[in-house]
């Protein structure tokens, strides 16, 4: 089935009163018109994308056009809406099309589409009280729990995305390290200190930084040939620590670094944290997804045995900006790192002010939106195994691009391919490679042909080739190649 396009008109009017307290429509039948065409030609683009350059850079006068001063008038629906499908449309990040491969961005999906506007009908406040949203929220965190393997009563919330999930995750642990008195009183000199691959997300640094804990407590562990932690050197970094009066609190393994894919050998992080009474942390930003591929779900082996994982909705499962997700084991300590005394006294309250606990005492937020109906109406419509076949189709096209450039001439790769990341670079070309390989990917994005991005493998600039698009096939591969070896040909002059 195509889709029916709807002729690019203006909407029907103004259907709101340029006057008076409320803000609601004074023709509700105007709206619905108006809401309908708006419905219609964002249901048009997402099923023309593959018609469309991948991303295409806003031209000068439509940034200028966005500049306006704070208006007082009503300019009305209808102008808003233009300025939105002429303006803003048409020069989005690209994430949505079949041939972005840049960083690890997730595509979305019409439901998810469908659920954002359904949640925000409801415009829910999920810091607290007693209704139906939380429960849906309850629901999600319960899913995620059991995708992970962790106990029933695993404690979660949603939040923005992986880096405050794990923000999240720091604190809980600095919480069960010292005590809940740390919150009155503070970190201190207590010489807190954490590990985790020098492979691992810079947001890991930045939580350290915004704890208050500082960036030095972070010690970066050297990692193997294949991006993974060396769990000799952490041994040892624990041990120097300890011996120089320091307190090792809390070792994060990634479940798929950003750079490669590499997976920590998350079973012995688990054992080398129980023996020493470390908090086991997992970033699975992306990576965690995997535990729903049929065919490489044991690559996280041990995932289950940490304490709390961090990772992301709007990546691999592909639901519409901002999910991301923490697990913690223990709903204890999860909640002793947030909850406020009015936590305990909320216990037996009637009425709407009932309900505790509340995801306010789960995290920093106290108004909080409803993005648990987009994750919830996503897993209940597709299914664990239609996501988890996302998942092996993105790793099995990452094989296949990673087998072309193995055997096309002038191409090298980069590092050993685990999931779904393949870093490769064209060489064989007089001059400096890494500005020539920076160029081909600004190229290939601005032509809107594909959209990899760069990234550093030992030294060297290398294209980097996230494959995280539930929409991608084989032929987008070949073409994000080919544009590469087109651009690589131009450079070379030839
Ligand atoms: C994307 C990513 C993050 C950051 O997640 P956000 O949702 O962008 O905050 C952290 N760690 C890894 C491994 C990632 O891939």
């Amino acid at each position: 089935m195509t889709s029916q396009r709807v002729d690019a008109v203006s909407l029907s009017g103004i259907p709101f009163p340029t006057e008076g307290a409320s803000l609601d429509p004074a023709d509700w039948a105007a709206l619905r018109r108006d809401a309908h065409r708006m419905l219609d030609e964002a249901i048009d683009d997402i099923s023309g994308l593959r018609t469309q350059p991948v991303w295409t850079k806003m031209p000068q006068a439509r940034r200028q056009a966005l500049r306006e001063a704070l208006p007082e008038q009503p300019q009305g629906l209808a102008a808003a809406y233009d300025q939105f499908r002429e303006t803003i449309r048409p020069y989005a990040t690209g994430n949505r099309h079949p041939a972005f491969f840049g960083w690890v961005h997730g595509a979305g999906t019409v439901v998810g589409m469908l659920a954002e506007m359904l949640a925000a009908s409801l415009n829910a406040n999920l810091g607290g009280r007693d209704h139906a949203p939380i429960e849906v929220e309850r629901q999600v965190i319960r899913w995620a729990a059991e995708m992970l393997g962790f106990p029933a009563a695993a404690s979660g919330v949603l939040v923005t995305g992986t880096s405050m999930a794990n923000m999240i995750g720091v604190l809980v642990a600095r919480t069960q390290c010292l005590g809940p008195g740390v919150r009155r009183h503070g970190v201190g000199m207590s010489g807190l200190r954490a590990y985790s691959s020098a492979a691992a997300h810079n947001c890991i640094s930045r939580a350290m930084d915004m704890t208050g804990l500082g960036t030095d407590a972070l010690r970066l562990i050297a990692c193997d040939e294949a991006g993974r932690m060396d769990l000799a050197a952490l041994a040892e970094a624990v041990a120097r620590d300890i011996d120089d009066g320091f307190k090792p609190f809390l070792v994060v393994g990634t479940a798929g670094t950003v750079d490669t894919g590499a997976i920590d050998d998350l079973s012995r992080l688990a054992d080398f944290c129980a023996a020493h009474e470390i908090w086991f942390h997992v970033d699975g930003a992306f990576g965690a997804l995997v535990r729903l591929s049929p065919t490489r779900r044991g690559l996280l082996d041990g995932i289950e045995r940490a304490d709390s994982v961090a990772f992301d909705f709007h990546k691999w499962a592909q639901v519409p900006y901002d999910a991301g997700c923490i697990v913690v084991r223990d709903p204890l300590i999860h909640r002793a790192a947030f909850a406020s005394s009015a936590d305990y006294l909320r216990r037996d309250v009637r009425g709407l002010a009932g309900g505790a606990p509340w995801p306010c005492d789960l995290g920093p937020d106290l108004s909080r939106g409803f993005r648990a109906l987009k994750v919830w109406m996503t897993i209940k419509t597709y299914g664990t195994r239609r996501l988890g076949a996302v998942v092996d189709h993105s790793c099995d096209l990452a094989q296949y691009l990673a087998r072309r450039v193995a055997v096309t001439a002038g191409l090298e790769l980069l590092a050993p391919v685990a999931l779904n990341i393949v870093c490769f670079r064209v060489i064989d070309v007089d001059g400096d490679l890494d500005t020539l390989n920076a160029e081909i990917v600004a190229d290939l994005q601005e032509a809107g042909i594909a959209a990899p991005s760069t990234t550093k493998i030992n030294g060297v600039v290398a294209i980097r080739a996230a494959i995280v698009n539930h929409r991608s096939t084989h032929a987008d591969i070949d073409r994000l190649l080919e544009g590469v070896l087109a651009a690589a040909r131009r450079h070379a002059g030839v």
